[in-house]
């Protein structure tokens, strides 16, 4: 079994005493690919690091919603710039948080739509974070029209409607481990998701699902994540994994894992 996390922060502090061990335990519970998002310039070039020391890891490279107050312009050039690199697949993390930062809802709103646009120009899929800014976000989305690119609505914590507003626009979708909590909504809004538009990932190293929740969080607990979508569609495991792996490939136009068994197509079983 496969499994992709598509968000988390390698880069962090967090993973500073023993991420080569968190890259190791990941491959160990079978995740073979890892997408470590940055939220500024300084981070873009950290996940570039990072996706160039070890082979399962690639990168997302923008700037974050609550960074964006502190981004120069150049930085966006840059990072345009920084995109071009062959293991960065998406721009990210982009968005709009107002949990965290209220005072910023313009620069927020600029820095989301400079950085989608920038996006399609790369041809290149987006992560987008929402933090009780869902409104906002869609009117951006709205604007922007016919010129968004595809990409992912991650962390995703709002209703079944919203889902519905965000799958009809192309996107796809992800839940963190705040999935599994006891009293969450979310089982019943991750079930309404075509299986060809979900995607896995952890956040790492926050959000860590039941039974680690409290805990840091680190890549190979994806498998929880994977553990409760399987549960709430009432379908096995393995099927989940595979599914949902297929749509991080295509999405984020992941090469063909080296070393991984694949059957060939025109191989004949006797
Ligand atoms: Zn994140």
């Amino acid at each position: 079994m496969e499994l992709i996390d598509t968000h988390l922060h390698l880069q962090l502090e967090h993973f500073d005493e023993d991420r080569d061990v968190v890259v190791e335990r990941a491959l160990a519970a079978g995740v073979t690919r890892m997408i470590t998002l940055a939220t500024d310039l300084k981070t873009s070039e950290q996940v570039i690091a990072l996706a160039e020391r070890y082979e399962s890891v690639f990168a997302a490279v923008g700037v974050h919603p609550t960074d964006v107050h502190k981004a120069a312009g150049r930085d966006y050039y840059e990072i345009a710039d920084l995109s071009s690199h062959e293991k960065v697949v998406a721009i990210g993390e982009i968005g709009m948080d107002f949990y965290w930062d209220t005072s910023h809802a313009r620069e927020q709103e600029r820095a989301f739509q400079l950085q989608l646009e920038m996006a399609a120009d790369l041809g290149l899929p987006v992560a987008i974070h929402n933090r009780d800014a869902g409104e906002a976000i869609l009117k951006v989305l709205d604007f922007v029209g016919d010129g968004l690119p595809q990409g992912v609505f991650h962390c995703f914590a709002e209703n079944g409607d919203y889902a519905r507003t965000v799958l009809d626009k192309g996107f796809h979708i992800s839940f963190t481990g705040n999935l599994t909590y006891k009293k969450s909504e979310l089982p019943q809004v991750a079930a309404e998701v075509p299986l060809e538009r979900l995607l896995l990932e952890t956040d790492s190293p926050f959000l860590a699902p039941v039974p680690k929740r409290g805990k840091r969080n680190e890549p190979a607990y994806v498998s929880y994540i994977a553990e409760k979508h399987a549960e709430v569609r009432n379908m096995s495991i393995k099927a989940l994994a595979a599914a949902t792996t297929a749509n991080a490939e295509k999405l984020f136009a992941l090469p063909a894992q080296p070393g991984a068994h694949r059957p060939q197509e025109n191989t004949v079983v006797s």
